[in-house]
């Protein structure tokens, strides 16, 4: 393995366990980054010399190297990686009854570069690094190998891939339906997979979607904004709510929330609006539901989108809490990684000054436990909610 260098003062974050090297922390006039291929494994050494960890390179990118292993002389290869994987496997089994989980969630598994998605025997992977592209035909093996899948689908389209010098593209291997399933909170839903968003299935808000239907239990008007494909919705509707209205700007979206509807037999208490949200607040007016729950998508993309980011929830916040009855509920989530919870706490408080309502805050959510927080890297707890009492 080659050794990248970095700059003097540059090896604290990753003693603290970090697991990124950015590439102006590189000493390129000891060795330049243009001498490495994109996804070629290397030793990342302190510029006293000191080895600190091994992992992966992409002279491409801003984040130009990801770490693997602390031990620097561990190769980045399909041993390491089945390792990875197996672990990753063993621990979902641990926590869930029913095959239906992320499997992998790139930094948090010491995977960087990787997501793996499991509906049953459905695997959907996303390989977002230069370094994982490397090792796919490895990664298909360990994946028949240790899961027996029916089909893969290699969703191999985030935006973030061509920071990576890497191509979009979506490929299959064995029988991949048209149309996922997923196994809830004792719901089957289903979704759109090739052609849905992301992996096709948020698991991430499992346990929240929970949570906040406990909410719904004796609601007479849920509204469910930013609802995709009805996760959330239709649990509501199961636990009690009369009318739930669905808000969304993906047609398809919807048409999966009927689906889901019927399917559940709650069509006749779930509703849906296709439209932009922002315009959908504005234009009920004058209405009042028992509960509102907000999902949007992360408006804050980069670090400098903080303060415009900050601004549009706050006045989709504000918009939502004219339509909370007295004494009613607001669920507010962010899935910005450039969010903190305090940061949403005070995106909460700011909206009830400007609506002129009075919040307390009953109750904070999380992304569910198969997207682990690795303790090293913030950029990894990413999804909050705060449950609020309205007045
Ligand atoms: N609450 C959902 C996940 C929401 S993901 C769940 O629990 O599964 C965010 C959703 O917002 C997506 O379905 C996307 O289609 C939708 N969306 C994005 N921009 C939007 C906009 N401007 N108005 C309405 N919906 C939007």
């Amino acid at each position: 393995m080659k050794s990248l260098y970095l700059k003097k003062n540059e090896e604290k974050r990753i003693i603290a366990g970090h697991l990124w090297v950015f590439s102006n922390e590189v000493d390129v006039k000891k060795k330049s980054l243009s001498s490495f291929e994109p996804g070629e494994p290397v030793r990342i050494v302190s510029q006293s010399g000191t080895p600190l960890a091994s992992g992966y390179v992409n002279p491409k990118s801003l984040i130009c190297a990801r770490i693997m292993s602390r031990d620097a002389a561990m190769k980045f290869d399909s041993t390491l990686l089945r390792e990875r994987v197996r672990t990753g496997l063993a621990l979902r089994q641990k926590i869930f009854k029913e095959p239906y989980y992320r499997l992998v969630f790139g930094e948090s598994d010491r995977v960087p570069g990787l997501v793996v998605d499991r509906f049953g025997d459905i695997l959907v992977v996303q390989v977002t690094t230069a370094g994982m592209e490397r090792l796919i035909p490895d990664l298909q093996d360990i994946l028949v190998e240790l899961i027996s899948p029916k089909g893969i689908l290699w969703k191999n389209d985030a935006s973030s891939r061509e920071m990576e010098g890497l191509p979009s593209t979506v490929n299959q291997w064995g029988d991949v339906p048209r149309v996922g399933t997923v196994l809830e909170n004792g719901i089957t839903y289903s979704f759109p997979l090739t052609t849905g968003q992301k992996t096709g299935w948020y698991f991430d808000q499992r346990e929240n979607r929970r949570r906040f239907a406990a909410y719904c239990r004796e609601a007479d008007s849920v509204l469910d904004l930013f609802s995709y494909v009805g996760g959330t919705a239709v649990l509501a509707a199961r636990s009690g709510a009369r009318r739930v209205v669905c808000v969304d700007s993906s047609a398809q979206a919807l048409e999966y929330v009927d689906h889901n509807s019927r399917e559940n037999r709650m069509e006749s208490r779930i509703e849906s609006i296709a439209g932009d949200g922002f315009d959908v607040l504005k234009s009920m007016r004058g209405e009042r539901f028992s509960v509102v729950m907000l999902d949007p998508p992360a408006f804050i993309k980069r670090k400098k989108d903080v303060p415009s980011g900050m601004e549009a929830y706050t006045r989709l916040n504000t918009l939502a809490l004219n339509l909370v009855q007295k004494s009613g509920i607001l669920i507010s989530c962010s899935c910005s990684q450039h969010l903190s919870l305090d940061g949403l706490m005070n995106i909460v408080r700011r909206s009830g000054l400007k609506s002129g309502r009075n919040i307390r805050v009953l109750e904070f959510g999380h992304q569910d436990r198969d997207h682990p927080v690795h303790p090293a890297m913030p950029e990894t707890n990413y999804l909050k909610a705060v449950v609020c009492w309205v007045e």
